[in-house]
């Protein structure tokens, strides 16, 4: 497993330690497995462990519009602040069991497990909407909406619109 935490950091050089990442990362939901390349450092700084990094991520995403699969790649940097702490108190610990793989505050000797920490930035980073392309049409949408602009008149209309024709045939 590839761990930091903040006392291992204290015996390192310049208290930094950098990974190069490239490989498949489970996102554990149903946007399934991400192939993810690039690289993170942290480095400890008085209270706080900082963390720099660039990555890409190939996945696979469903269309919002069409429901087709479609891969994509995700570009996203790190550039982060954990607090180093001494102890967590009870609304701390009822805190991370709820946010489950979120790191804003660790104890010193309190491992922190790169892939974990990088698996949240890539699901921060997935937007909200997915479309497969821009163009991307939905063949039962768009047929919906040419039948709505076809007959964008309100039938209600009609018997007006024949009394009007009416009106004009006879004047
Ligand atoms: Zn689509």
């Amino acid at each position: 497993m590839l761990s930091v935490c903040a006392n291992e950091l204290l015996y390192k050089k310049n208290n930094q330690v950098s990974f190069d990442i490239n490989q498949e990362i489970d996102l554990e939901d149903e946007n399934g497995i991400t192939y993810t390349k690039g690289n993170i450092t942290f480095t400890l700084r008085n209270s706080f462990i900082l963390s720099k990094g660039s990555f890409i991520s190939s996945l696979k995403l469903t269309c919002d519009r069409c429901n087709n699969s479609f891969n994509t790649e995700l570009k996203f940097s790190i550039d982060e602040s954990i607090e180093v702490i001494n102890r967590k108190c009870n609304y701390q610990k009822e805190l991370e069991l709820k946010l489950d793989e979120t790191f804003e505050q660790v104890l010193h000797t309190e491992k922190i497990n790169v892939i974990d920490y990088i698996r949240q930035f890539i699901i921060i980073n997935i937007p909200y909407k997915n479309l497969c392309s821009i163009e991307c049409k939905n063949d039962k949408i768009n047929a919906l909406d040419s039948y709505k602009e076809e007959n964008s008149i309100d039938p209600r209309w009609k018997d007006l619109l024949l009394y009007k024709d009416k009106l004009k045939e006879n004047s």
